[in-house]
């Protein structure tokens, strides 16, 4: 007998067909003599919905405010769920994060599991139920409701699945795996059939959606195989794990994101120090800099680019404004008009000019790169917003045309 941990994502539950769909999947599992603990999101654009709907009455709700009812989708999506799975005739019981052992930090709407004690979801196994935990939430030590992040369902599926250590944790979702693009926008995107933890963690951390970056940190972290395939489609899905068979494959995706914005500190003076003390700033505000482009110095003066996440770019124009004024800068611009695609692969750290190949297919398609930033498995460049799109298909096709 095995412990099986099954995530299934907001449009595998969307309607009462597909929780039928997500319940008939559960209980085959659990058929084969396996104890199954059930991971779900909330349905369809519930968590969007409930956003709006806080913000008609108050845009500038408190953060734990805002988790208490954002929390409220996936209490509806597990009752659902156990019902279906009651009406099958199966031994069901749903749990809130809370119930389910959820300790998490008390960063509200971004909190980070600090513990899962799996204790209640122990016990309804032992009485043969099937266990339905809601994603995405957890309660502070101060017995406060939090959330995890969007997309955070992915993480609380594996941090069960490292709690308890599962045999296998499988995340259910609306494309039958990981592709070397999205395959809604590109349609020969091809399915991978295994991928490295590091490669799916940049991947997810450049703008592959498909698992949340920090459920592939954890599953690394804890040895975890994820297995992402489809809750519509019965086909193999895509492995991943510590070692891919990919190895050999020079890039193994191109991801997209567009929400980035792009700062220019332009006429900074051209001597040691400022860039530090500009930089300090947003640290301390706990603001993460991206691509960072630093032109050379020209009588005197300097120019510094950077991008942070579209979200924090107010921030950023407030935390800077004085020190730009005091030191005489002479502008600063921001646009939130840039999207970032890059391409990841572990094949290209042995591999000379996976880069050039990438900026050739940038500019077959005229698009102009802003900035570009690499590491030994990625190579990141900064467009146009309006261009992504061509890129992604560009770059591509590029790598993975026959
Ligand atoms: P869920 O609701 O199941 O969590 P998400 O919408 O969060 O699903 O993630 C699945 C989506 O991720 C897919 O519908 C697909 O459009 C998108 N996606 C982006 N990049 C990729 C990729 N490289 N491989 C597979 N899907 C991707
Ligand atoms: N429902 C949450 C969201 O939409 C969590 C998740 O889907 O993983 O972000
Ligand atoms: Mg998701």
């Amino acid at each position: 007998m095995s412990l099986i941990v099954q995530k299934f994502g907001g449009s595998s539950v969307a309607d009462a067909e597909r929780v039928f769909n997500v319940a008939r999947i559960v209980t085959e599992t659990y058929d084969k003599g396996n104890d199954v603990v059930v991971v779900v999101s909330a349905q369809g654009d519930t968590t969007d919905d409930l956003i709006a709907k806080g913000n008609e009455i108050n845009p500038n709700a408190s953060k734990r405010e805002r988790d208490m009812l954002v929390s409220a989708g996936e209490q509806i999506s597990i009752s659902l769920l156990a019902m279906a799975i009651e009406k099958l005739g199966y031994p069901v019981i749903s749990l809130l994060g809370w119930q389910a052992g959820f300790l998490t930090s008390s960063s509200h709407t971004s909190a980070r599991i600090r513990r899962v004690t799996p204790n209640r979801i122990r016990k309804e196994l032992d009485k043969k139920c099937i266990v339905v935990v809601a994603g995405f939430q957890g309660i502070s030590r101060y017995d406060d409701i939090t959330t995890l992040g969007r997309g955070g369902s992915d993480t609380s599926a594996v941090a069960i699945a490292a709690a308890m250590h599962a045999d296998l944790c499988q995340i259910y979702t609306d494309v039958e795996g990981v592709y070397t693009a999205d395959p809604r926008k590109v349609p020969n995107a091809k399915k991978l059939q295994d991928i490295s933890y590091d490669e799916m963690l940049e991947l997810a951390t450049l703008g592959a959606q498909v698992l949340n970056n920090r459920s592939v940190e954890m599953a690394k972290k804890y040895n975890i195989e994820l297995e992402v395939l489809s809750s519509l489609v019965k086909a193999p899905g895509t492995i991943v794990k510590e070692k891919s068979k990919m190895e050999k494959m020079l890039i193994s995706g191109v991801a997209k994101d567009t929400d980035v914005a792009r700062v220019s500190v332009i006429g900074i003076p051209d001597s040691p120090g400022f860039a530090f003390k500009m930089f300090s700033k947003l640290s301390t505000k706990n603001i993460n800099v991206d691509i960072i482009l630093q032109s050379i110095g020209r009588d005197g003066k300097k120019d510094i680019s950077f991008t942070v996440a579209a979200d924090r770019a107010d921030e950023v124009k407030s935390a800077l404004k004085d020190y730009i004024e005091n030191i005489g800068a002479k502008d600063m611009v921001c646009s939130t008009e840039v999207a970032k695609i890059s391409i990841v692969g572990a094949g290209m750290e042995s591999h000379a000019g996976v880069a050039t190949k990438m900026f050739e297919a940038l500019y077959d398609a005229q698009i102009n790169i802003q900035m570009i930033a690499t590491s030994e498995i990625k190579v990141s460049v900064l467009i146009d917003k309006k261009d992504a799109d061509r890129a992604v298909t560009a770059i591509h096709e590029k790598f993975f045309a026959e």
